[in-house]
């Protein structure tokens, strides 16, 4: 047994009659959740032309490999990963970001059965069919109504637009994934419905981009249990305020129009938890890195976020490092972060991306100071965190429970997304 654990964790909880020949595919998902969301919709749509999903390289008829191209190290990974599955399985086929370039993935591995980019879902289709035929059997192909999905049952990704019109000069997405194209609103809708009836307790909203949500589409209406609902991020979080279950956003930019989404939180009809990726806040390196820079009116806002919703979880990412950051923009940055206090943070060292536009810019930052800047903010966080962890010793909270081992409950609070924040740890007895 080769598993794939660790990159895909497959669930399957429906009911199903297997033909014993039905033929098997692995899944490698590496990358993001938008990512995670691309492979579980190949797999339902390979689910229902029959086939079923194998969690091990040897039990797999073919195994695809759904690459992440972000960073250069993400890259690499993505290279390691093919070669194993070509390794353990030997029938390998590629898609996602790295897809782009197929040339350089064959001239690695000449031997992978097909190459396709991101979201090219009916390409990765095709290839399987090509690879293995399908079992048909009437029986067999009921796929559950909210799609097949990567994630436990409590929660799922709902990813709502594909792409970015933003040009980020570290950032290649948009390259790779193309303009902003939103999701009409009342498929979105009916999707998360669906998973609500499926028994999700816990929808996590994703996409490049979420507060630009409709722009491309003008803010175009459709209908939702009869009533008109635009296609704009402030309408989306209130319809999907209504299913009462948890909704959490992921990767919004700080646009005037999410204040409105802050009463909301407070009303507790959307969780009081917003992922912004900041990036920096010294306006020079912002500038450098094409992203909005007026991070002393972000701080007036986030002050006025907290004073009405006082529970609200900020998280953040930051790069250290840019190319030029100065050691006193790199002080500034620390300034800000202590000031803002936010309550989650994540960091990444600068490094070039194939094709980046802020890989031609001048003054690289050496990698001994990259370390010790990146150092130096997760110390400041730490601190940051000890303290407003202190602030909770008393309080009670509501938990999602995501795993329950032996004596021991795993848990999450509304502050606390899956993957990337903390989990809460319940002795029973
Ligand atoms: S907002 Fe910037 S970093 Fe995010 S996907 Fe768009 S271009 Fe890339």
């Amino acid at each position: 047994m080769n598993p794939l654990v660790g990159k895909t964790r497959v669930r399957l909880g429906w009911f199903k009659i297997i033909a014993p020949t039905a033929p098997k595919v692995g899944i490698v998902s590496l990358g993001c959740p938008k990512a995670l969301v691309d492979s579980e919709r190949i797999l339902t749509k390979l689910y229902a032309d029959g086939y079923e999903v194998s969690g091990t390289y040897d039990g797999a008829d073919v195994v695809i490999v759904n690459t992440c191209g972000f960073l250069n190290s993400a890259k690499r990974e993505s290279f390691d990963a093919i070669g194993e599955a070509l390794d353990k399985n030997g029938r390998v086929i590629v898609t996602g970001c790295m897809g782009n370039d197929a040339n350089a993935i064959r001239d690695v591995y000449p031997s992978v059965l097909a190459v396709s980019g991101p979201h090219q879902y009916e390409a990765v289709v095709e290839a399987v069919h090509s690879a293995v035929l399908p079992e048909v059997n009437s029986f067999q192909n009921l796929v559950p109504p909210e799609g097949l999905h990567l994630t436990p049952r409590h929660y799922a990704y709902l990813k709502i637009s594909e792409g970015c019109n933003h040009r980020c000069s570290f950032c290649i997405i948009p390259h790779l994934r193309g303009k902003l194209a939103s999701r009409p609103v009342d498929k979105i809708l009916e999707e998360a419905e669906r998973l609500v009836v499926a028994g999700t307790k816990e929808i996590l909203v994703i996409s490049q981009d979420t507060g630009a949500y409709g722009v491309d589409m003008k803010h175009a209406s459709n209908l939702w249990r009869g009533e008109e609902v635009r296609s704009h991020i402030v309408d989306l979080v209130s319809a999907l305020g209504e299913l009462d279950v948890w909704i959490r956003l992921h990767y919004v930019y700080p646009y005037p129009h999410i204040d409105e989404i802050i009463p909301k939180m407070a009303e507790g009809r959307i969780l009081p938890y917003l992922d912004i990726p900041f990036q920096h806040a010294s306006s020079r390196v912002l500038k450098l890195m094409r992203r909005p820079a007026n991070q002393g009116r972000v701080l007036e806002r986030i002050k006025a976020w907290r004073n009405i919703c006082p529970d609200l979880t900020i998280r953040s990412t930051f790069i250290v490092g840019f190319p030029g950051e100065t050691e006193d923009e790199f002080s500034e940055l620390l300034g800000w972060l202590e000031e803002a206090e936010l309550d989650r943070v994540g960091c990444f060292k600068y490094e070039d991306v194939d094709g980046a536009e802020a890989n031609f810019l001048s003054l690289p930052v050496d990698q001994e100071i990259k370390e010790e800047r990146w150092e130096r903010l997760m110390k400041t966080q730490r601190w940051i965190s000890r303290k407003k962890m202190k602030a909770k010793i008393g309080q009670t909270m509501e938990v999602i429970v995501d795993d329950v081992i032996d004596d021991t409950i795993i848990g999450r609070t509304k502050g606390d997304a899956p993957e990337i924040d903390g989990t809460v740890t319940i002795k029973s007895g």
